[in-house]
């Protein structure tokens, strides 16, 4: 039996299969696409496909073409790259084996086509490919890393500081990944944290793309410049070799038509050449300019998504309600929504990276206060914006060869609001920049949309094949072909007329059949006199048939009208998408216009219609916020929210509590303590996203990072212990926060045993309150530890207590008091935690909880609280207790043996709990100065030491 893989078709295949081996390769045969072998085996699985044999002992699993998008969304949601291949000429005319040709490579952070794009985003979701390159050879080296959305051209080149990939790589959505290929390992261990810990895709590239020396050339080629410098770019800067390393890797993926058959001929002819020109030139970023907010962060906070929804998700993708940025997307346009999938994805892009320019910002909010009180403006322009789309895509789409013709009366449409948009900024003077960037591409764009308006219908096809893009009057051949089809009857009677009456011969027919196609028909008897230029074609019995080299022409021009309708379409469709992809910058300029406009619409709606205030952004480390909101809790609870202050780092404050920048807050289990933390972090956020705040008043001081420590997602770090979690993300805050910090630290030390526990938070909270002329970051610091409220007494001026109010309130009928949570942050410390109560509130069995209450009680005792001061059923208020007794502040002590009482005992009587008395060996050795001690003293004093410590 002969090969089943001999033949021309299954050769040709391996061919292109083996020069993309890292793709599952769909191979277009008729009107399916078949994938064959180890694909079809690893697809099938993977997505449920019927596995069939192409013969014996080649497997093969298929899809009918039409159905490409669908299994392709499929095949990149189950992780595979994959090469489409396609007939590139008409299988019909084909001589021989039909030439084909890889028309696109489609990898996770290369997508482009909108029915991809679209699968589960919420449409502020975007695919970024980003490159890494490392500045050397260590762990930590730092990197330099380019970003690029290939669905709409943007690029941006930024500096990695030592560790911090990872989070530069979460908050720009990438989805996959390029590094240089190493010899060692097949994922670098650097690359597979980001990788792994991201759940996104890494793709390596050959080491020698990632040459210094050609990056700069790389990148003038492609983008048609003499120098870099126009762009703002060294040629020595690292983050070029990136840019070019992704650069490349979008040229070969999209732009290049394989053709190992050297079909190229063919293709031009069927297929347009894909280009790059939507590719924007890089934008260098500078660090300091964004208000940073790690990965971690990122997710604690549910800036993006919800944490249940980032657990649920695969990806990037997830869902954004109950998030911050769900907030806005969920509110309707006028409330909050952007009306544009543009502002989409600036504003999500702006929540995950606000700015931390403070002229930058300012200009947002002067944008943002224009739209908030003039509504007029804001809801011309909201009109004028409702009917623009996604401009940035479409020229992307354009550019790549791969619009349809919906994409491009799209454009038009778009690009025809122009003058609206611009006419309706003529009142707001907050928004001038915007202005200016629509202004800067109207002369260019607006003819063109103008073209596109013009020649095209408003309701297209969807896919040109089915054609009928172009009016009627715009190109002589396409309607003379669309006539023809329409009406060869009427051309026909005229013809007939014609010739009648040219050669008075009134019997003369035109007419038409299947087998002899066009025809001229005398009756016998008139055909003697038929003039010379009718050539004779076929004699029946009584008449005679003719043709003419004009009915010949007809003949060929209909039997071929709808074929040359199409084809001409496509020609004058080419000709369209090539005008339109050469303003492919100009594009991207009207784009990046809209989108600032459209988020800073959405924001001045969010403002208005949830009564949110400008704050004001300083340059020292204030934090003060008046009746502050939680921006998502607001929306749940509406008017039950409880708004709360806070006042931290106000240096000029005669109130040493007011000049602190620590704030401790202790308070029961479900008093709010973490919404209240996190509703300030999340007001820092927005400030200096320039939306208005949640609150009657706020001034925020310009913040670098914002640290979380935020016990909620430790489900994420599958595999390490939670407090090696908690004590690894602690570790990175102590190192990295800086006094224009904002760290936010909730439940600090309870992974581990009670003592362990409070002495790290203890230590933690202090290192973070600052030192000497140090002054420490913004900090709010939860914790059930109340002991460390001694920290404001011992750190005036540094640190702050801060509690939640908790009101208890007797029934007759209850054996315990119930207690309230009033949601309120007051001034002061509270040392009761109320966990039992709210273990009973849970559904806990009354006899634990009864038991808890004896346990509870016997440990307050020993603790050195006092009799009741633990216990919720004691009549003391929460709030302004009495400092706990220095016997439990953690330094210079001494332990005892734990004694557990056993059940049913009188627990009060009897310690349960390590207790703690000072031993004077250590007060001795405190008091002990090394500097002024001779040899003789030294003696002495460990003379001393060692009596003490017999003695006690
Ligand atoms: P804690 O961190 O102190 O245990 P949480 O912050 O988790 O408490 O809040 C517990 C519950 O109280 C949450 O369900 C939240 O919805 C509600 N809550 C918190 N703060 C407020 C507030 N300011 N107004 C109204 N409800 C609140």
């Amino acid at each position: 039996m002969a090969d089943p893989r001999s033949t021309p078709a299954m050769q040709q295949y391996a061919r292109f299969k083996a020069k993309h081996p890292d793709c599952v390769l769909l191979f277009r045969m008729g009107d399916f696409y078949e994938m064959f072998d180890e694909d079809a085996v690893r697809v099938s699985k993977a997505i449920g496909l019927t596995l069939t044999q192409r013969s014996a002992g080649v497997p093969m699993a298929g899809m009918p073409f039409h159905q490409l998008d669908t299994y392709l969304r499929k095949l990149i949601a189950a992780g595979f790259r994959v090469a489409v291949c396609d007939q590139i000429e008409d299988a019909s005319q084909a001589k021989g084996l039909v030439a084909r040709a890889v028309t696109r490579v489609i990898t996770p952070g290369t997508i482009v086509d909108e029915q991809l794009l679209e699968s589960g985003q919420s449409g502020a979701g975007a695919a970024r490919i980003g490159a890494v390159a490392f500045l050397g050879t260590g762990e930590d080296a730092p990197a330099a890393l380019a970003v690029a959305d290939a669905s709409t051209g943007e690029m941006v080149l930024v500096d990695v500081a030592p560790g911090a990939l990872m989070d530069e790589l979460a908050r720009r959505s990438v989805t996959e990944l390029l590094y240089a290929h190493t010899d060692g390992p097949a994922v670098p261990p650097r690359i597979a944290r980001a990788i792994e810990g991201l759940r996104i895709a890494g793709t390596s590239r050959p080491q020698w793309h990632f040459r210094p020396q050609e990056a700069p050339e790389t990148l003038r080629k492609h983008y048609g410049v003499a120098t870099l410098a126009g762009f703002g770019l060294r040629d020595d800067d690292a983050a070029l070799i990136a840019a070019a390393v992704l650069v490349r890797y979008l040229a070969d993926t999209q732009t290049a038509l394989d053709d190992p058959d050297n079909v190229s001929g063919k293709a031009d002819h069927t297929l347009t050449r894909p280009t790059l020109r939507h590719l924007a030139p890089p934008r260098r970023e500078t660090r300091g300019t964004r208000c940073e907010i790690d990965a971690v962060s990122l997710r604690a906070l549910e800036i993006e998504r919800t944490v249940r929804a980032a657990l649920g998700s695969s990806g990037s993708v997830g869902g954004a309600d109950g998030s911050l940025l769900g907030v806005f997307l969920s509110a309707g346009p006028g409330k909050g929504t952007p009306r544009t999938a543009m502002g989409r994805r600036l504003l999500r892009d702006w929540l995950c990276q606000p700015s931390a320019d403070l002229a930058e910002i300012r200009t947002r909010h002067d944008g943002v206060a224009t739209l908030v009180s003039d509504r007029r403006v804001a809801r011309e322009i909201g009109e004028a914006l409702d009917l623009v789309q996604d401009v940035a895509r479409l020229s992307a789409r354009v550019a790549l060869a791969r619009a349809t013709p919906r994409d491009i009366v799209a454009l038009g449409v778009s690009i025809g609001r122009l003058p609206a948009l611009i006419d309706s900024l003529a009142n707001a003077p907050g928004l001038s920049g915007v202005r200016m960037g629509l202004e800067s591409c109207r002369a260019e764009l607006e003819p063109l949309g103008e073209i596109v308006r013009r020649t095209c219908v408003e309701h297209p096809p969807a896919h040109l094949r089915e054609g009928g893009l172009f009016r009627e009057g715009v190109d002589a051949e396409l309607d003379e072909a669309r006539l023809l089809q329409r009406d060869a009857g009427a051309w026909l009677s005229d013809y007939q007329t014609k010739l009648i009456a040219e050669h008075n011969l009134p019997h003369l027919k035109v007419g038409f059949n299947k087998v002899f196609g066009y025809y001229i028909e005398l009756p016998a008897a008139q055909a003697r006199s038929a003039p010379a230029t009718l050539i004779r074609k076929q004699t029946l019995r009584n008449a005679e048939r003719f043709t003419t080299p004009e009915l010949r022409e007809f003949e060929g021009k209909v039997m071929t009208a709808e074929a040359r309708a199409l084809e001409r379409e496509r020609v004058l469709f080419q000709a369209m998408c090539d005008r339109l992809s050469r303003a492919c910058p100009a594009m991207n300029r009207f784009a990046e216009s809209v989108a600032r406009l459209d988020t800073l619409l959405a924001l001045a709606d969010r403002a208005s219609a949830k009564g949110w205030n400008r704050p004001e952004l300083t340059q020292d480390g204030t934090l003060r916020i008046v009746q502050g909101r939680h921006p998502v809790l607001e929306e749940l609870r509406g008017s039950d929210f409880v708004p709360n202050d806070l006042d931290l780092g106000r240096e000029a404050s005669d109130n040493p509590a007011d000049r602190a920048r620590l704030a401790l807050i202790t308070g029961p289990n479900m008093a709010g303590k973490s919404t209240f933390i996190r509703q300030v972090a999340l007001i820092t956020v927005l400030a200096h996203v320039g939306s208005f705040v949640p609150a009657e008043s706020a001034t925020v001081g310009l913040t670098d990072r914002i640290f979380t420590r935020i016990g909620a997602d430790d489900a994420l770090h599958a595999g390490q212990s939670t407090f090696m979690v908690e004590m690894t993300e602690t570790a990175n805050i102590l190192h990295h926060a800086t006094p224009r910090s904002l760290v936010i630290l909730d439940e600090i030390g309870r992974g581990t045993s009670t003592l362990d526990g409070l002495s790290l938070a203890w230590s933690i909270a202090e290192f973070l309150a600052g030192q000497g002329e140090h002054a420490g970051p913004r900090t709010l610091f939860a914790t059930h530890y109340h002991e460390l409220t001694e920290l404001e007494d011992m750190l005036p001026g540094r640190v702050r207590n801060l509690h939640v109010a908790v009101r208890e309130w007797s029934r007759a009928d209850a054996a315990h008091p119930e207690i309230i949570f009033l949601h309120r942050i007051l001034p002061g410390r509270t040392d009761q935690s109320y966990g039992v109560h709210v273990a009973r509130l849970a559904g806990i069995p009354p006899r634990v909880v009864e038991r808890a209450r004896e346990v509870l009680a016997s440990l307050s005792v020993s603790h050195g609280l006092g009799g009741s001061s633990g216990a919720s059923d004691g009549a003391s208020s929460a709030g302004n207790q009495t400092p706990a007794s220095d016997a439990s502040s953690p330094s210079g002590k001494r332990g005892k043996k734990v004694q557990v009482p056993p059940r049913g005992s009188d627990a009060s009587q009897i310690p349960l709990f390590t207790e703690f008395v000072p031993h004077p060996a250590m007060n001795l050795l405190r008091e002990v100065k090394l500097e002024t001690l001779s040899p003789m003293q030294a003696f002495d004093m460990l003379r001393k030491l060692k009596d003490e410590a017999e003695r006690a």
